[in-house]
């Protein structure tokens, strides 16, 4: 039988575009279908814009720190719509050059909602399409549990384009994007609370990690409510705690976890089946249960990260199209960063981790940044090497400090290729840095 593509590509987001754009370099006939936005989540309504928020909610402690430098700062203020829209031009043009990239490597675009009529053929805006192979990479979406009052509440999807700023926020949640948001609210100058169920957020990080973070967002006016759960959320957007307390708000975000994209896509259709989780299931190299059909990104809920569904689609296109080898994605010491402010960086195992599988030594340090030295701010950076004992290989890498993503990228590539304690110390550090103290720690605390 023949098709009219090689590849079709549900879900023009991080991974479906990468697949698709590798897969047509490789000569393949490639299509992909977007319901919603070029670039997906990360561009439009996740890591891009939050980044840049992120970026915009630092200048009020940058005019205050430099004070002790000698600048005088006038008076001050912030213009939410001019931050708001000059990121949604941005993404504008960011959505111009997907286009470009995905024109340029010779794949056709179809704008609409894609559904799989069966294993081969796909619909999209009342036309049906044929292919050898069909790729899912159709992401995830908020979710947000039932309650009363669920309807005055928003998502980051909304808080990324709010008609007006707020002077009072309630975040809930303790995941990646509560504490993110937590500290775009508190920077750009909203009394900001955030609500989570257990005892200490960011569950799964390092525990001195987590700590320490709890500690530096509390010194920056961070209201955190910990085993606190809501009840309700009344008309006026007052929050109710199961404890009883009440928080007034203008915006409640509830950034409670985020559910793979699985429905009205038809996968009934073509026998492609889901794990208990919701997920699609897929093996070791991304294929369902449906032979030709295969998935990655967000929609498998494996790790939700950018850079992983991008991998997972480099994976496809050298698998489907590719000579050699098949590959599977390596899983392993996947760095990430929690833009939170002070920012975290990490690698590798959790001292709770590395201690539960091995004979470890824990080396830490922490120092207020030089910085702060001139600008009298009482913030500090915390760093953090597990080294495992019996082949003194680094098993994990932590950080809580200014530009802490920055830094662990590029400790992540010496973690990669299984770099020792000793390879750390017989490297020269750059001074004067924060990332210096990496290569600089030399007597166990632990
Ligand atoms: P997506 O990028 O979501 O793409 C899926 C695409 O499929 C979407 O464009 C969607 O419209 C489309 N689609 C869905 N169903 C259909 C259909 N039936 N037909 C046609 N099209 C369809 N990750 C990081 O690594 N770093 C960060 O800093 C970061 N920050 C984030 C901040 C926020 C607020 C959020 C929400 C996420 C963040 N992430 C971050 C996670 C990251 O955005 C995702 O892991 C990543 O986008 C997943 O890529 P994907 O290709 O699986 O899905
Ligand atoms: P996460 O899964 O990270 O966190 C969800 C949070 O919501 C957890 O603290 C969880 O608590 C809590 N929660 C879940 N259900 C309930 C409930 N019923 N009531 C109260 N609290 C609840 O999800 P996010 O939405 O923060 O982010 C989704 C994913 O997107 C992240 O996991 C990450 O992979 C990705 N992302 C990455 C970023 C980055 O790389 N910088 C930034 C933003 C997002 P508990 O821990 O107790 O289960």
């Amino acid at each position: 039988m023949s098709f009219q593509y090689d590849l079709y590509v549900i879900g023009a987001g991080s991974g479906g575009v990468r697949a698709s754009r590798m897969s047509a370099a490789r000569g393949a006939r490639v299509a992909v279908a977007e319901s919603t936005y070029l670039g997906g989540t990360c561009v439009n309504v996740g890591c891009v814009p939050k980044k840049l928020f992120v970026y915009g909610s630092h200048f009020a402690e940058e005019f205050e720190d430099a004070a002790g430098f000698g600048w005088q700062v006038g008076e001050r203020s912030f213009h939410w719509p001019t931050l708001r829209d000059n990121k949604t031009a941005e993404i504008e043009r960011l959505n111009g050059i997907y286009q470009g990239l995905l024109d340029g490597a010779g794949v056709d675009t179809h704008i609409g909602q894609a559904k799989l009529l069966d294993a081969h053929t796909v619909e999209v805006a009342g036309q049906q399409y044929t292919a050898e192979n069909i790729l899912i990479a159709t992401g995830s979406r908020p979710w947000v549990p039932d309650f009363d009052g669920r309807d005055q509440v928003i998502t980051s999807n909304e808080a990324f384009y709010l008609e007006q700023f707020p002077e009072r926020a309630v975040v809930v949640g303790g995941g990646y994007i509560a504490v993110e948001f937590a500290g775009i609210f508190a920077g750009l100058g909203a009394e900001t609370h955030l609500v989570y169920r257990g005892p200490l957020f960011l569950r799964g990080f390092d525990e001195g990690i987590r700590q320490f973070v709890r500690d530096e967002l509390a010194k920056k006016h961070i209201h955190l409510h910990f085993e606190e759960n809501v009840e309700r959320v009344s008309d006026d957007r007052t929050v109710h705690l199961t404890s009883g307390a009440t928080i007034a708000a203008d915006t409640v975000l509830y950034a409670t976890g985020r559910r793979p994209n699985t429905e009205g896509l038809g996968l009934e259709n073509a026998g492609v089946a889901l794990n208990e989780a919701g997920a699609i299931a897929v093996d070791d190299y991304f294929q369902t249960s449906t032979p030709n059909i295969y998935a990655i990104g967000d929609v498998i809920d494996r790790f939700q990260l950018t850079p992983v569904a991008i991998s997972e689609g480099m994976c496809i296109a050298h698998n489907l199209f590719g000579e050699g080898e098949k590959r599977k994605q390596d899983y392993d010491n996947i760095a990430t960063a929690v833009f939170c402010q002070p920012n975290i960086g990490t690698v590798g195992l959790t001292e709770e981790e590395a201690r539960s599988r091995y004979d470890i030594e824990v080396y830490e340090s922490t120092f207020r940044p030089m910085k702060h030295t001139l600008s009298g701010r009482d913030e500090r950076t915390l760093m953090k090497l597990i080294v495992r004992r019996e082949d003194d290989v680094v098993v994990g890498l932590h950080m809580a400090g200014p530009d802490a993503g920055e830094i662990v990228q590029g400790m992540a590539v010496a973690m990669k290729a299984g770099a020792t304690k000793a390879d750390f110390d017989a490297t020269v550090g750059i001074h004067p840095t924060a990332a210096e103290e990496f290569v600089t720690m030399r007597e166990p605390v632990r």
